[in-house]
């Protein structure tokens, strides 16, 4: 059985109802059609240059993306910048976009989820709409838990605070979201592992014997491509659609 753009638009729907996305965001069926037939998906954090390229490789007619393209309006089509390249490059190729953002960030399969799956963390739980929390395997100090959360997302990480602190309860909201420490020491977490940490919620946390760990925007989002494809493909597979899910490979910022 084929599927279509619209059909993976709707799976997405389900994991992450669009009505859930905030406001301000841009999600669902972005770019092309939605009757064109999809054979190959290409899943990843961002639809930059490098990831058509990659779409292009593959034969993949369609791309899901966490973040959006076209997330402020625009008011022409011109091959100018950057995101105008890359929509022209798609509908040139028949590459449809459909992105699942904040509507996802508060499902299972968010980059927090992600992440707290790959530290093993025991009884994650969804505490606010963006927001994970769960126990360590073993408390340990913040500099250690540095160190390990480092290599479990295979980015560096900064630790805010002081590194002595045992941490036995983790919160995480990844991407930009430090604000939410005061939220996360309140519901018992000793560190909150975010993408964006401000020097004055660093200050404001470490005088608070709080630590914030700042995993960059791309290291505590990006580990959300593997489990988002795998949940396409067992989906696609389990409604016996003909239909491959690739997460995408390029490195961010086009580098290596
Ligand atoms: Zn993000």
């Amino acid at each position: 059985m084929f599927a279509t753009v619209k059909t993976i638009e709707e799976m997405l729907n389900e994991l992450a109802p669009v009505e859930t996305a905030e406001s301000y965001d841009n999600v669902g069926a972005l770019v092309g059609r939605r009757d064109e037939d999809v054979t190959k998906i290409l899943v990843a954090l961002d639809c930059t240059w490098d990831v058509v390229k990659e779409a292009e490789q593959l034969g993949a007619e369609l791309i899901v993306s966490h973040h959006p393209l076209l997330f402020h309006a625009r008011k022409n089509l011109l091959e100018e910048d950057a995101e105008g390249r890359i929509l022209c490059e798609m509908v040139r190729n028949n590459l449809s976009l459909v992105a699942a953002h904040t509507n996802l960030d508060q499902t299972e399969y968010s980059g927090s989820a992600a992440c707290a799956r790959l530290l093993g963390l025991r009884n994650l739980r969804k505490e606010t709409n963006y927001l994970f929390l769960g126990e360590l395997e073993t408390p340990m100090q913040a500099a250690t838990l540095e160190k390990k959360i480092s290599q479990t997302i295979a980015f560096p990480v900064r630790c805010y605070g002081d590194g002595n602190l045992t941490i036995t309860t983790l919160a995480i909201a990844g991407g930009a979201d430090d604000g939410d420490w005061l939220a996360a020491k309140a519901l018992g977490a000793q560190a909150l592992l975010t993408g964006e940490v401000r020097h004055h919620n660093a200050l404001a946390a470490s005088m608070s014997d709080f630590v914030l760990f700042d995993g960059g925007h791309f290291g505590t989002e990006a580990p959300l491509v593997p489990f988002l494809a795998n949940y396409l493909q067992n989906r696609l597979n389990e409604l016996q659609y003909n239909v491959r899910v690739f997460p995408s490979q390029c490195a961010p910022f086009g580098s290596v």
